[in-house]
């Protein structure tokens, strides 16, 4: 307890603490009432600083921080707003014969007091995104955003501060030492999104406390383009998918496992496509952002080198600019399995490609490796498509698209293993940041009671 005391962050914890059956048993309209807060600060008061800040932290284009931070939280707002009620009822269930006499059903309380780890790479999206969960399920929060876009951290720190009070909603900015400060704290909930190395981190302090967890991290999600795919659609949405926000998401396609026989076709479409989106000049480009940190740009070129080191073939692209933190949108073929490219979850803007003569080949390689978040297939053929989803295991998978089923709020989002733990968005978020409290109602005698001691009397009859 002393070692609690002591933690910086207690007081806050605390008071949140002694909040939360307060704010656990608000109803859905009070709920929804601080949801349109949220809006209205994000969609409103905040908006163009919102803009301001994706342009400074990530060189984000305009229109993908629209469509991919401010729409998407505004649709999650949304989506809550409309099925908050029927999330919040309790749900009836089926009761056996044998306890005849009596109800069931499930309610749905808040876990309580959660804390909410986020990255960087969708910084508004991904922080106040599982907010809206929580909210929603009527719990407290704390929230610890990344330390490496401090421009959108400082933002979200004043439109929490605008929209609640600390003892329902507070945000904590700092690096590494705070979340470990914040994770020594019993919550009853930790959301955290981010790498798996990271996420053991998390559990492992989780489990001193028992904190339930939800887990969205990442890994290499494989793209799995067979013979019978439409080359061209494909290359136009993978291209698309991999070099939005500069290759760094957690579901872009972390490379593409072809079909040989289609290999150089695919790639001139490739070609094709990056030259339509980013005008033969990505670096000029306002559609093409850039590497959050000089970290990040190290790590990035570092894959690059070693690529060449291994006498790999870049198929398009390879430049790179320290000084503007840019990476051309790269496409390598010919790697050497060592290569560092097939063995680290990307996250950039190079793309490797891998050829495979058999699709039993393909899903053996998807299988090598760990668990993905996604896995993206393209193909025109149904046998070939339940080939895949039925022998490999993936968190989500798109068929003839990639990415779009986060933004679905009807299907479960989440990873699976070292990919992730749990799910989140719509109903499943409202569900991952609440307690599905089981009870049962004796209406009348139930038959169960047949059953008390003593027990001679079952005796005898057992023994007839
Ligand atoms: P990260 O794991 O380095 O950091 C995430 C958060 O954890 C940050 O707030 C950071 O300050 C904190 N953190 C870092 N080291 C910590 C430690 N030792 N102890 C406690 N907290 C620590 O991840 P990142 O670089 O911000 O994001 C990239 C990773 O996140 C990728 O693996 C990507 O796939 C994954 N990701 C997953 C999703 C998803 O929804 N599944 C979404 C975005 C990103």
């Amino acid at each position: 307890m002393n070692e609690l005391i002591n933690n910086c962050y207690f007081e806050l914890f605390s008071k949140q603490q002694q909040n939360q059956f307060n704010i656990g048993n608000s109803n859905s309209k009070e709920r929804i009432r601080k949801l349109d807060a949220l809006k209205t600060a994000i969609e409103k008061t905040y908006r163009l600083e919102i803009q301001d800040a994706l342009l400074k932290d990530l060189g984000k284009p305009v229109v993908e921080a629209e469509l991919t931070e401010i729409y998407a939280i505004i649709g999650d707002i949304k989506h809550a707003k409309k099925h908050l009620k029927q999330w919040m009822k309790n749900h009836k269930v089926g009761t056996p014969m044998s306890m005849l006499g009596s109800s069931s059903h499930i309610t749905f309380q808040p876990k309580g007091v959660c804390l909410i780890i986020s990255p960087w790479n969708f910084p508004f999206n991904l922080t106040f995104g599982p907010l809206v969960s929580a909210i929603a399920a009527g719990n407290t929060a704390i929230i610890k955003p990344s330390e490496m876009t401090p421009n959108s951290s400082a933002l979200m720190a004043k439109i929490i501060e605008d929209v609640f009070d600390e003892d329902e909603v507070a945000l904590v900015e700092g690096e590494v030492e705070t979340s470990t400060e914040l994770l020594k704290l019993p919550f009853n909930h930790i959301f955290f999104t981010g790498s798996p190395q990271v996420g053991k981190i998390v559990m492992t302090a989780a489990a001193k406390h028992l904190a339930s967890v939800t887990l969205e991290l990442g890994g290499k999600s494989p793209t799995i383009v067979d013979k019978t795919a439409n080359i061209d659609k494909a290359a136009k949405k993978i291209m698309w998918a991999k070099f939005l926000n500069c290759g760094q998401i957690c579901v872009a396609p972390d490379y593409v496992l072809i079909d040989e026989s289609i290999k150089v076709e695919f790639i001139e479409s490739c070609k094709k496509w990056l030259q339509t989106y980013y005008n033969n000049n990505p670096k000029k480009s306002d559609s093409y952002g850039r590497i959050v940190t000089d970290k990040h740009f190290e790590r990035l070129n570092a894959y690059l080198e070693n690529a060449k080191t291994l006498e790999a073939k870049f198929e398009v692209g390879g430049e790179t600019n320290r000084t503007s933190k840019y990476i051309e949108p790269t496409i390598i073929s010919d790697l050497k399995p060592e290569a560092k490219l097939l063995e680290e979850e990307i996250f950039g803007p190079i793309l490797p490609i891998v050829t495979y003569n058999s699709l039993d080949m393909a899903i053996a390689y998807v299988n090598s490796k760990p668990r993905p978040l996604a896995l993206y297939i393209y193909s025109k053929s149904k046998g070939n498509t339940n080939k895949i989803i039925n022998n490999t295991r993936a968190g989500g998978t798109c068929i003839n698209n990639s990415v779009l089923h986060y933004a679905n709020h009807n299907l479960p989002f989440g990873g699976v293993n070292n990919s992730g733990i749990g799910k989140s968005h719509g109903f499943d978020g409202f569900r991952a940041f609440s307690n599905e409290r089981s009870v049962l109602k004796q209406h009348t005698f139930g038959v169960t009671e047949l059953l008390f001691p003593p027990y001679s009397s079952f005796k005898e009859k057992l023994a007839r």
